[in-house]
């Protein structure tokens, strides 16, 4: 059955109906999601957690060096100015304090279910049915996901890698209880993860190896810290941190529109800056060589740091560009030949980035498989909805914009939107509302052509590219990305009920 007024807004309201909703997640998008729904007066949600406390990716990276490379003015909720940030660029721990205190400021931490990783999510009888870990149920209207990006570390297939006799973890899984001081550290990858790292590990270790396979841009930023007068004038002036707020986000919304066009000025710019920074740091010709990248600057993700290159230049730090071989119980053994003993080695090797919502098995409509749908690769339509899949929406899902700016920022534009596409479900104007399977392609067939011409498509290995070479990140301005989110366009949607 057709929704009343499934084709604009101008069918009549009838009943109000009482929503429930499950939120997947407590990090950044969840916090969100909570505030947000609470706000627009929904007060039946449950958060669910897996882990033992929220913040999500900011609760999981503890490497030494982690900061983030949005500005901290700009990485914030835009309602809730923070004048307490220490620097341009904080560390994790600020971050992840301030999503804490946000929580908790709004309630939202008692709301949470900690330790309850929803593990399946079916549709039954006109809901979502669900189940944990632990064997509980749950059955709701709507699902959110706000199951992160990236979340799910890649481990790299190098042979050997389980016979290394020293200590051994992911970046993202960082082991606080093994001494680096003093020790024979190597990491493996050049990432914006490993760059952070070396720059923070050099000078308390003995020995620093970083094993490059592809050498990184670095853009130069420097990351002064905030004075006292700073933040006393940020505390006393609101508005100068709303000014701050705006400022930013129109120079990263500017610079950025330059990435979806290769040959635009900002992203010629931006080589430039990152071509001068090389030339100028790094003092040994030979070095200089190995870390000059083959492709364009912020072809993968732009790098930021004001002191990598002094930091491999360092008498005790080493740059292996030979291949890796495999890994032996005393160390790294290179292609050509060479053991390099280690004490401790951190994989710096990224996540996998096609899962979001995965691995909650998810059954929609008719009994239809979310894995099948996403057989190939992830979609969603806008980045929020999925054909067959009603009243179930995501936040920073698939093919939405990642590209160096605030997901804070792409994470409330969501939440607005799908906050639009519930009313409908609360003003009684149908029950099921999921995107049409004909909008979803329409849409992937044009951010697939748009993709084309970007920075992201000029040849280079990243985790933006999907298994076809395709970036799979908004190929638009952030402008338009704004303006879609701004109103649904309710002919793009199938209203059931
Ligand atoms: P990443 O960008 O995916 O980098 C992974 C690195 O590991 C690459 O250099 C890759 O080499 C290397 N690698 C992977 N498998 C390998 C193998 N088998 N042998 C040798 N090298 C291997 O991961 P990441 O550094 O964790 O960063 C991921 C994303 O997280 C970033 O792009 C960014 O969006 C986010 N992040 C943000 C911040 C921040 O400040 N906001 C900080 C850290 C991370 P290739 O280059 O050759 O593929």
């Amino acid at each position: 059955m057709l929704a009343k007024g499934a084709q604009g807004s101008g069918g009549s309201v009838s009943d109000e109906r009482p929503l429930r909703f499950a939120i997947l997640g407590a990090g950044m998008s969840g916090i969100l999601c909570a505030i947000k729904l609470r706000e627009a007066g929904y007060d039946d949600f449950v958060l669910y957690e897996k882990a033992d406390r929220l913040g999500g990716t900011w609760r999981e990276n503890t490497y030494p060096g982690i900061a983030c490379d949005v500005p901290s003015h700009l990485y914030r909720y835009s309602f809730e100015p923070n004048p307490e940030w220490s620097h341009r660029y904080s560390p994790g721990s600020e971050i992840q304090a301030y999503f804490e205190g946000v929580a908790g400021k709004h309630g939202i931490t008692e709301r949470i279910r900690f330790g309850e990783e929803v593990t399946r999510c079916e549709r039954a009888s006109g809901r979502w049915r669900l189940t944990t870990k632990r064997g509980r149920g749950d059955e709701v209207d709507v699902v959110l996901a706000a199951t992160g990006v990236l979340h799910h570390p890649k481990l790299p297939e190098i042979a050997g890698l389980e016979d290394f006799a020293g200590a051994s973890f992911h970046s993202a899984r960082w082991d606080h209880t093994v001494p680096i001081d003093g020790r024979r550290l190597g990491v493996i990858g050049t990432g914006s993860t490993a760059i952070q790292l070396t720059s923070a590990v050099v000078p308390r270790v003995a020995k620093y190896l970083l094993f490059q396979r592809t050498a990184p841009w670095v853009m130069p930023q420097e990351n002064p810290r905030y004075s006292d007068e700073e933040r006393a004038a940020f505390r006393r002036d609101p508005a100068v941190l709303h000014e701050l707020y705006d400022g930013l986000s129109r120079t990263i919304a500017a610079l950025s529109a330059g990435l979806i066009d290769a040959s635009s000025p900002q992203m010629q710019w931006v080589e430039a800056q990152c071509r001068a920074n090389l030339e100028r740091s790094v003092r040994d010709p030979e070095l200089r060589e190995r870390l000059r990248p083959s492709y364009r600057a912020a072809c993968k993700r732009l790098i930021i740091s004001p002191d990598f290159y002094d930091a491999i230049q360092q008498p005790h730090s080493e740059l292996v560009t030979d291949g890796i071989e495999r890994v032996e119980p005393e160390g790294i053994r290179t292609r050509d030949g060479r053991l390099h003993a280690l004490d401790v080695l951190v994989l710096a090797t990224g996540f996998r980035v096609d899962r979001f919502i995965r691995p909650t098995e998810v059954i929609g409509r008719d009994g239809q498989r979310l894995d099948d749908a996403w057989a190939s690769r992830p979609i969603a339509y806008l980045s929020v909805g999925v054909p067959g899949f009603p009243n179930l929406f995501l936040l920073n899902g698939p093919n939405g914009p990642v590209g160096n700016f605030s997901l804070i920022q792409v994470a409330e534009l969501q939440i607005d939107y799908v906050l639009q596409l519930v009313a409908r479900l609360r003003e009684g104007r149908c029950r099921e509302i999921s995107p049409t399977a004909s909008a979803t392609e329409h849409f992937d067939a044009a951010r697939t052509e748009a993709a084309k011409h970007s920075i992201w498509s000029t040849g280079c290995r990243s985790w933006y590219l999907d298994d076809r070479g395709v970036p799979a990140t908004w190929p638009w301005t952030f402008d338009r990305f704004r303006e879609e989110m701004s109103a649904p366009k309710l002919e793009a949607y199938e209203q059931v009920g």
